[in-house]
């Protein structure tokens, strides 16, 4: 156990922007904690700002890597909380050598992701994003925004944890057929789906939505390979993690109709675009670029979790974290590794 009986131990916040901070500042609104907002991401080049500070706030573009940890272990900090649930950007073995304990926020809101699913489906599905530019441009043309109903359609569920079993609960108001697959199958769940193998669910399908954390087992699970198993014109939508889909292998199915709709909202090589104004520089990603050319693709910047409830909850969690690990060395959502 660390011996880390700091009362007011400093935070700095790497990579804050204006809705995560207003977040933090509502619920610190009792100043119990020290808390010092910066914009910049942390890695290792960065992290000898946090000399000095008990614990590095983070997020899911910071590249909290072996190199970044130990210089924060020699300024002092015992503790990096990340803003998020998933921690594949931290090195948790590097942690775990060097003393610093990690902790993340399970399950902020399931909610969240669950209900921007539906709602990247449903645009997709009623062509409401080509609409919108339409109408602004004054073209009243329907033709082309031609829609399908989810009622004949089987949605394949690919992970049915958190965020996975709110989708399953909301699709099954569409009378669809629901498909889903995980190693743990969730009882409950299984009332309203039909958990089946991962070629099933690909053989089957005319959506898949994936919702499983990035593993060495799920990371380019869709490839070339998998793509071939699945219906021709197959909609698919991720909003787990980037790296789950082979993004070349997705460009030669958007081209040969392989895949008829895609709506992704993280993206492989992210951490060097999202969570940042870029709007006057050139886009040197090439394959991004090729994404954002088929008409059939919808892109977010990784914002399903931004919601009022989301935020609320990383931020209590957050902070919860803090002053558990000041009294005792530990937290409730520190990560076990
Ligand atoms: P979770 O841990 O609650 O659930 C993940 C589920 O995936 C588990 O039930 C697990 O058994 C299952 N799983 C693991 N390997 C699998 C495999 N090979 N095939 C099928 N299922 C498998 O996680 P969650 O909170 O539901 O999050 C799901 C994903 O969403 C994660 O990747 C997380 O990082 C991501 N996420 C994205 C956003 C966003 O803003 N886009 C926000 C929060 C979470």
């Amino acid at each position: 156990m660390v011996n880390c009986k700091l009362t007011t131990m400093k935070a700095l916040v790497f990579s804050s922007r204006i809705y995560s901070e207003s977040a933090l500042r509502t619920e610190n609104s009792s100043a119990r904690h020290q808390l010092k907002f910066l914009e910049t991401k942390l890695n290792a080049a960065t992290a000898p700002l946090c000399a000095g500070y008990g614990a590095a706030l983070v997020f899911v573009n910071d590249k909290v890597d072996r190199a970044c940890l130990q210089i924060l272990s020699q300024g002092g900090t015992k503790l990096v909380a990340t803003l998020s649930t998933g921690t594949n950007h931290i090195d948790l073995p590097a942690a775990k050598e060097l003393g610093i304990t990690i902790a993340s926020v399970p399950s902020y809101s399931p909610h969240a992701v669950s209900e921007f699913t539906l709602a990247v489906l449903l645009t997709m599905a009623r062509k409401i994003h080509r609409a919108n530019h339409r109408i602004r441009e004054g073209n009243f043309e329907l033709e082309g925004l031609e829609g399908f109903e989810l009622r004949d359609k089987t949605v394949g569920v690919f992970g049915t944890g958190a965020i996975g079993r709110e989708v399953v609960k909301n699709l099954s108001g569409f009378g669809c057929r629901i498909l889903a697959h995980d190693p743990a199958p969730h009882a409950d769940t299984a009332k309203l789906c039909r958990y089946v193998s991962p070629e099933e669910i690909f053989r089957e399908s005319d959506i898949v939505t994936f919702h499983v954390p990035l593993l060495p087992s799920t990371r380019h699970l869709i490839n070339d390979q998998t793509l071939g198993l699945m219906k021709k014109g197959v909609f698919l939508i991720n909003t787990s993690r980037g790296a789950i889909f082979d993004t070349p292998a997705i460009i030669r199915g958007l081209k040969k109709g392989q895949i008829g709709h895609l709506a992704i909202d993280v993206y492989e090589e992210e951490a060097g675009l999202f969570f940042e104004d870029r709007s006057s520089e050139i886009l040197k990603d090439d394959v991004f670029a090729r994404l954002l050319t088929f008409p059939n693709v919808l892109v977010t910047g990784h914002q399903a979790f931004l919601t009022d409830h989301a935020l609320r909850n990383i931020a209590q969690t957050t902070l919860q974290s803090l002053a558990e690990f000041e009294s005792s060395g530990t937290c409730t959502h520190c990560v076990r590794t």
